[in-house]
């Protein structure tokens, strides 16, 4: 399937899209996986591999695997909900396996059947995990290796399997026993596929930009088109009105909240008392204090997100704030829409969106949304890049200016490691979201300022971003092994 809008913004619960979104996906796929088998299951093992094992306990994914195999989705569990399930696990030493409702098959569970594994890294991705179920005599009912491959994407070894043989069934030339032939052989058939099925297909900004002056349409408009092949209009405006909605619905729990971050780095949050000074300095939005606002908006996402909180996965959960920030400026600070009433703020949220999923089609296709695989400039860089892009949009900006801004924001976000403290998505995480959306502000505005021409392609930007994490030490890919992690004193 081509990817959507609603796949790179999907409802999560916190602190992370790879490592607690994607590993209870992967717990309630494997459930689907066991079908009839369920009522035999007796035991259970998982084994968690990389950057999954080594930031696990600060990312929350041991009980993210054990809640999704409770049946539970991280799009609808509450977070009083996942607290209540973590208590009664460690409380009555089981789970629940199978059933959200709490129907299903009670099985014990002991330290062994969690293998933290964080210096073995599967070949095919850094955050791997392997369940595997056994009946009462010990024999094997199932097993399957997961890999959570960034933004809350979860792909099975099995269909990773599938999709090499039908991409060497399909390559005619080339040489066959080479493992890289095989997997560029796989990203060209998700290609290929996509083109199939798509009335504007686009594998890289070069052909968006084509698609744009053949068809004399923008970009919000060629993946509009191109989301009409998935959902009908009335789903896919009110779906992405939704997904505004629980950004900002995050957002304003957040700045009611004060106190602590989980996690014992005794990081204070820090929205709320922000959020009451801003209030009384700045009550009627002076532009003046566009940035203080912004900065405010990224910060109180991240906050909520760091303490296990619904959020908007944008592409990423450590990467969530800066959209709802850039988008907080695109409602309250481009006349045009804060001066135009609710329908011109609704057609803003829907252009923004849309655009800003057509730039992040591109990081998921041709390199990667994952620090664990690119470092941060594939998820703070990447969100950096889609916001100014839905900003320029909004701003009125060309295809060209669009992709432009896109392309200045990725590339002052090139080589950003990950290296967040205790494995915590807290520092630098959260600060962090609030620098890249003014990034994401400044990149829209130099880019009106121009005409759409310029140097350095987006593609290329995109392609320097991949080779870069290509090259970047493991330390700095979501290990907390290096950087912030390994020179902050804990404390
Ligand atoms: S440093 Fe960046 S990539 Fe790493 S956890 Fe924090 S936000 Fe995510």
């Amino acid at each position: 399937m081509p990817l959507s809008v609603f796949d790179l913004f999907t409802v999560g619960i916190g602190p992370s899209s790879s490592h607690t979104v994607g590993p209870m996906r992967a717990g309630s796929s494997f459930i689907h996986l066991l079908g009839d088998a369920l009522g035999s299951v007796a035991d259970l093992r998982v084994d968690v591999f990389g950057s999954l094992a080594a930031t696990g306990a600060g990312h929350g994914t041991f009980d993210a695997i054990l809640i999704g195999l409770e049946g539970c989705r991280p799009d609808l569990i509450e977070a009083n909900e996942l607290t209540a399930r973590r208590t009664r696990m460690s409380e009555t030493g089981t789970i629940i396996l199978g059933d959200s409702t709490g129907n299903g098959v009670e099985i014990a569970l002991t330290e062994d059947d969690m293998v933290k594994r964080p210096l073995t890294v599967l070949p095919r991705h850094t955050n791997a995990l392997t369940i595997t179920a056994f009946d009462s005599t010990g024999q094997t009912l199932a097993e399957e290796t997961y890999y959570s491959v960034g933004g809350g994407f979860v792909t099975s070894e099995t269909e990773f399997l599938e999709k090499e043989k039908s991409a060497e069934a399909g390559a005619e030339d080339g040489p066959e026993s080479s493992e890289f032939a095989v997997a560029d052989s796989v990203v060209e058939a998700e290609l290929e596929s996509y083109s199939e099925e798509l009335p504007y297909p686009f594998h890289s900004g070069a052909e968006l930009l084509e698609r744009c002056r053949e068809n004399d349409m923008s970009i919000a408009e060629i993946m509009h088109a191109n989301e009409l092949s998935m959902w009908d209009e009335d789903e896919i405006r009110h779906g992405l009105l939704h997904i505004y909605s629980v950004m900002e619905e995050c957002a304003s729990a957040s700045l009611d909240r004060s106190g602590y971050l989980p996690g014992g780095l005794k990081v204070r949050r820090r929205a709320h008392d922000w959020y009451l000074k801003l209030k009384a300095e700045d009550p009627n939005h002076d532009p003046g204090y566009y940035l203080e606002w912004v900065n405010l908006i990224a910060m109180a996402v991240n906050e909520e997100n760091a303490s296990g909180g619904r959020v908007v996965t944008a592409p990423t959960n450590g990467a969530a704030g800066i959209i709802p920030a850039v988008l907080h400026y695109a409602l309250n600070y481009v006349p045009s829409v804060a001066e135009g009433g609710e329908a011109a703020k609704h057609r803003a949220i829907i252009d923004f969106l849309l655009t800003a999923a057509a730039i992040g089609v591109l990081y998921k296709e041709r390199a990667s949304i994952s620090g664990a695989e690119v470092g941060c400039q594939g998820e703070v860089g990447s969100a950096s890049s889609m916001a100014a892009g839905g900003l320029a949009a909004v701003m009125g900006g060309t295809p060209e200016q669009v992709e432009n801004a896109a392309e200045i924001a990725m590339e002052h976000n090139l080589g950003l490691t990950c290296d967040p403290i205790s494995g915590l998505v807290q520092v630098p995480c959260i600060e962090r979201n609030a620098i890249a959306a003014g990034k994401a502000i400044n990149a829209s505005r130099m880019a009106l300022w121009g005409d759409g021409q310029h140097r350095v392609s987006l593609d290329e930007v995109i392609e320097t971003m991949r080779q870069t994490g290509a090259d970047m030490s493991s330390k700095y890919k979501e290990t907390a092994l290096g950087g912030l992690a390994v020179n902050v004193v804990e404390c």
